[in-house]
């Protein structure tokens, strides 16, 4: 072989190796394009939280570094493809898709693939903008997720050289970046909301939990003061019906004595008496036993009866400045009232008794009268009144107001509460107003047929 010809191999030797190594520089300085992109957009999605953005992101590093001129992401919504975000790097397209249909080949392709990619006018069923061309090469991604919307990515290009087909790799990659991006999102958003929500339970239950604690803590005081003061009510009348029984049974007594003695037994024996029913009807609403016994009856005869009753109280706390009055506004347009006659000789009574209890002098009044479909009583006196503070408290189970003057009367706290579940059980609701040193009014109103929706 000449010199010539070996000159001439070697030539073509070194220009096979310069085109592999120039083919193998240009499929390195792609892969550095794609690592290049992958990276930035790596880098920018971590700092964006919202979803539109992050699409947005995507589209224009896509677009910009992949040399692509349109792309598109459009939304799924029942079959119907809306677009969602797009990007046109190519100044003299300005005008983008406003929908897109796709043919039953394309569909059947994204579908098997997930992705479709060829020439924009193979005649496949799909609609364009109008800057579409013969040359114009489609690439479409197709993408879903747990969270993320349904969609699908559309890529559109001259057909320059290399292929919308070389960038799938990486287009897939970006787009799985995202979209994974996305999905994080709402998993982050989804747990922030449910630790929001539990947090709020906690809080809730917390707080619960700690009026819970303080109610059974007052719960808890008020019943020993309640076996305290029971004590007291209970051996006082105890010791006066055992002491005086002791004394009537020794034969020095004269007939004077003996009445005197057996008067006070009575009496104590009532008021040990009234203890204990109150005690059992206590126990009886506390545990929802309570029933009621609908009648009808006079209730202008009831009121009469409880004013003699309270006149015979006066006698009996010996409180000769005290007097009783009724007021009747009802007059004659009711007579009969059909509830449970028991219970609001009860009610009436519980409030009379306070009324002579914790009252001097001056009258007390018993008011009824007719509002609509229920009547409404008050018993109002000139006593002692009640401080603005304790209006509420008194209708606690076992609460008392302590002042000194309150100490002196005898009383165990229940009669309000009492009072409050009975009027309650008829279908009212009892209000009290009272000014300290200047007596009090209590008001409850009972429907006239509550007994008949019971
Ligand atoms: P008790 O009378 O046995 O103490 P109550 O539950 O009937 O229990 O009443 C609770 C407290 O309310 C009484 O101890 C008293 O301090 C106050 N109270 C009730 N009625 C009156 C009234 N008419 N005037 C002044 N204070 C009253």
């Amino acid at each position: 072989m000449s010199d010539c010809e070996e000159e001439k191999i070697k030539y073509h030797e070194l220009l096979e190796r310069v085109k592999s190594l120039e083919e193998e520089n240009d499929s390195l300085a792609e892969r550095a394009e794609e690592i290049l992109l992958l990276s930035m957009l790596g880098d920018t999605i971590s700092s964006i939280d919202n979803e539109k953005q992050l699409i947005e992101e995507l589209l224009e590093k896509i677009s910009i570094l992949n040399n692509i001129s349109l792309c598109c992401c459009y939304e799924i919504i029942e079959g119907k493809y809306h677009l969602y975000s797009g990007y046109i790097s190519d100044p003299y397209i300005n005008e983008i898709a406003p929908e897109i249909k796709l043919g039953n080949e394309i569909l059947e392709e994204i579908c098997n693939a997930q992705m479709y990619c060829g020439l924009a006018t193979e005649g496949k069923g799909l609609v364009y903008p109008t800057h579409v061309t013969d040359n114009t090469e489609i690439l479409i991604v197709y993408f879903n997720g747990r969270q993320v919307k349904e969609g699908v990515f559309v890529f559109m290009d001259e057909k320059n050289g290399h292929t919308l087909h070389t960038k799938l790799m990486v287009v897939r990659q970006a787009i799985r970046m995202v979209v994974a991006r996305i999905e994080n999102l709402s998993y982050i958003a989804e747990i922030e909301e449910l630790n929001r929500d539990l947090e709020e339970k906690v809080l809730k239950r917390t707080i619960e939990l700690t009026k819970a604690r303080d109610k059974a803590q007052e719960s808890d005081r008020l019943k020993s003061a309640f076996l305290a003061n029971m004590s007291h009510e209970i051996r006082t009348p105890m010791n006066a019906i055992v002491g005086f029984s002791e004394l009537l049974e020794s034969k020095s007594c004269d007939s004077t004595e003996i009445e005197n003695y057996a008067s006070l037994i009575y009496s104590n024996s009532l008021s040990l008496l009234n203890l204990i029913n109150d005690l059992l009807d206590f126990s009886k609403i506390e545990a929802n036993q309570l029933q009621l016994h609908c009648l009808s009856f006079n209730i202008h005869d009831t009121i009469k009866e409880v004013e003699m009753l309270t006149r015979s109280l006066i006698r009996q706390y010996d409180k000769p400045d005290l007097s009783v009055k009724v007021v009747n506004e009802v007059g004659s347009k009711i007579t009969s009232l059909h509830t449970d006659e028991l219970r609001l000789k009860q009610i009436l009574t519980n409030l009379l008794s306070n009324a002579v209890k914790f009252s001097f002098k001056g009258i007390i009044y018993i008011k009824y009268e007719l509002k609509g479909s229920q009547i409404w009583f008050s018993i109002k006196d000139e006593g002692i009144g009640i401080d603005d503070g304790l209006h509420e408290m008194i209708f606690s189970r076992f609460s008392r107001v302590t002042d000194d003057v309150n100490k002196t009367i005898a009383g165990n706290g229940l009669g309000l509460t009492i009072t409050k579940n009975l009027v309650k059980l008829l279908g009212g609701r009892i209000t009290v107003n009272s000014k300290l040193g200047y007596g009090s009014e209590f008001s409850f109103c009972v429907d006239v047929n509550h007994c008949n929706k019971v």
